[in-house]
């Protein structure tokens, strides 16, 4: 990497930040494209958030990814928002449009396109999805699947009072998807997924314990379903080796990542990067 007066610098803001993959992804890209960029991973806690939003316009920077905890927390420091953004109350793009902080969502968009690669666009429309969560990662994904026309969405939370308000107003955005909210147990929840085509976990934690007791009740989970988890790290976690365990297929999330972060560069650079330079850097990990 040749850094000079004219290298662009694009970054990402998280806490923690150490394990993200995003800067190899997005620096293996400029170095096949020859493009005088540099993605710098930026470690910023809650207290330091305003000041870290504020320096991408003071140092010229062309912006950055954001992750968690921020997603949300970076808002009010913006100029505009997407409709996306918008729709979502979540960033993970910030592009610095000659001094103006536009925040963007990918996450939505490059979930769909990642399950796209496994499963047919009608396939898509014609599911029930079933998702383990209700922060910021599931709400990104339900949009996405109901901007791809998906029957019908259930989350599945702790808290269903959190991701109410949010539920009604995607839904009048998105009339055709059905939207539902049950707990994560008892026998409702156990009928949902008997039902579910796709499986989506979104939740940020391990599934089972150390004494190998499950959190979530997978068990009437049949071979039909799809089972997709967010997580990209362990790539063979628990939750899609009880899957594969259960003959059904299965996907982790090193593929929303990487759609996500091709939205993202194309943002940043207005340049299409190489996907599979992006994919072999990740898979390289
Ligand atoms: P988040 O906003 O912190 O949301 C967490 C959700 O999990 C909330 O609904 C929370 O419920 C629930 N939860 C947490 N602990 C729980 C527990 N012990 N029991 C039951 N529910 C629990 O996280 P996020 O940003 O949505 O991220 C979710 C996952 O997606 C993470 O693993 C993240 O790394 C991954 N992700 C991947 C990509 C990708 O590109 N592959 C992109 C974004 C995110 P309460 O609201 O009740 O606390």
């Amino acid at each position: 990497m040749n850094i000079s007066g004219k290298t662009k610098v694009v970054g990402i803001f998280g806490y923690p930040v150490e394990h993200s993959l995003s800067p190899r992804m997005h620096n293996a890209a400029y170095k096949a494209l020859g493009l005088d960029y540099c993605y710098v991973p930026f470690s910023v806690k809650k207290e330091g958030l305003e000041s870290a939003v504020k320096s991408i316009r003071d140092l010229n920077m062309a912006g950055v990814n954001v992750t968690a905890p921020h997603k949300e927390g970076v808002i009010p420091y913006l100029d505009k928002l997407s409709p996306s953004a918008s729709l979502l109350r979540a960033v993970n793009t910030i592009v610095n449009e000659q001094g103006t902080l536009v925040g963007h969502n990918t996450d939505a968009p490059g979930y769909v396109a990642g399950l796209q690669r496994e499963l047919s666009d009608t396939k898509i429309k014609e599911s029930q999805a079933l998702i383990l969560g209700g922060g910021g990662a599931a709400r990104a994904v339900a949009a996405g699947l109901a901007s791809a026309g998906i029957k019908k969405i259930i989350f599945s939370v702790r808290t269903p009072k959190k991701i109410e308000a949010w539920s009604n107003s995607i839904n009048e955005r998105f009339p055709h998807t059905i939207f539902g909210i049950s707990f994560l147990e008892g026998e409702k929840f156990q009928k949902l997924l008997n039902e579910s085509d796709i499986l989506i976990n979104a939740l940020p934690i391990p599934l089972i314990d150390k004494a190998e007791k499950w959190l979530v009740d997978l068990s009437s989970i049949t071979e039909n379903t799809f089972f997709s988890d967010l997580r990209y790290a362990p790539h063979n976690n628990e939750f899609l080796s009880l899957g594969i365990s259960k003959g059904c297929r299965t996907q982790d999330g090193l593929p929303m990542l990487l759609e996500q972060g091709i939205i993202s560069f194309k943002l940043f650079t207005g340049i299409n990067p190489p996907k599979n330079v992006m994919e072999n850097a990740i898979k390289a990990s």
